[in-house]
């Protein structure tokens, strides 16, 4: 999986929302996606960013994709419901779901975490993937086979000290992953979690500020597992928390 050479097109005619489609691992996933033949929904916090995302994608010549500003720590039930409505009206089915999109908080000792922090971690990380889910579970089933990635992290198997807020996001991520799975295990809906591994990007450099970025993968280094679970080449693959880099 990790070293999945597919065709050029394997996505072609596909609607796939990514989340945290402007910066980081989500901006590479869009554009990789869009480059084999998806018709991308770039979805994050930051216009500009999405915009700059649309205009590359399109200036390739792949499928023009469809933006949606949207801040994943305010939105509500209703919000992801009309997204959901717009989705099935413009395009009548949502073949793939990369719930990406999150954030780091601070990293601190238990004893100061801050409760506004926690909170919005959970929102962003957590909450909002839960809801967002949830309002496009019937537009997912009117595609043939849709896939549902959500992005774990290595402190979402296993903590460490001072990872509070976001290792536990992380973690429950895993048991929604598992129990959307198991509770759609015999439809056409598969749902599994990434794991990035350690990637150069802004959130990274964050937590490990003295780090050498140069000897981290780039996002798109890690792109084959991304493709992979899109692809109806994983169709059957269901319940399962994969790593995208080699350990
Ligand atoms: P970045 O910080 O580079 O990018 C995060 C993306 O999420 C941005 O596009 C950002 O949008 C978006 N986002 C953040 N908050 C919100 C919000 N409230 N509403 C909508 N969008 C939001 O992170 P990475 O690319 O590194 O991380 C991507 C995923 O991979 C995350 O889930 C992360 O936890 C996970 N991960 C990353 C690892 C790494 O080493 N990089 C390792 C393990 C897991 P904007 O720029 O507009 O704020």
């Amino acid at each position: 999986m990790k070293n999945f050479r597919p065709e050029a097109q394997v996505l072609a005619k596909k609607i796939i929302l990514v989340t945290g489609a402007g910066d980081g691992i989500g901006r590479v996933a869009a554009m990789t996606y869009a480059e084999h033949g998806a018709t991308v929904i770039l979805l994050g916090k930051t216009t500009a960013k999405l915009e700059a995302v649309y205009d590359e994608i399109v200036n390739k010549g792949w499928p023009e994709p469809a933006i949606v500003p949207l801040d994943l720590n305010g939105a509500s039930k209703k919000h992801y419901q009309d997204m959901a409505q717009t989705i099935k009206a413009e395009f009548g089915q949502l073949d793939g779901l990369l719930h990406n999109a999150g954030v780091l908080g601070v990293l601190s000792p238990f004893e100061h975490l801050d409760l506004d922090t926690w909170q919005k971690i959970l929102q962003v990380n957590l909450t909002s993937a839960m809801l967002m889910t949830q309002a496009l579970m019937p537009v997912l089933a009117k595609a043939p086979h849709a896939s549902v990635i959500f992005t774990s992290s290595g402190v979402g198997r296993k903590s460490r000290a001072f990872w509070g807020g976001y290792a536990v996001s992380k973690f429950a991520t895993e048991g929604l992953m598992q129990t959307i799975a198991d509770e759609y295990e015999d439809s056409t809906i598969r749902t599994n979690c990434i794991n990035p591994g350690a990637t150069r990007t802004k959130m990274r450099n964050a937590a490990y500020p003295g780090e050498n970025q140069l000897t981290l993968a780039t996002p798109e280094q890690i792109m084959p597992l991304y493709l992979y679970l899109m692809a109806d080449d994983s169709i059957g693959v269901n319940g399962q928390s994969l790593d995208a880099q080699p350990k």
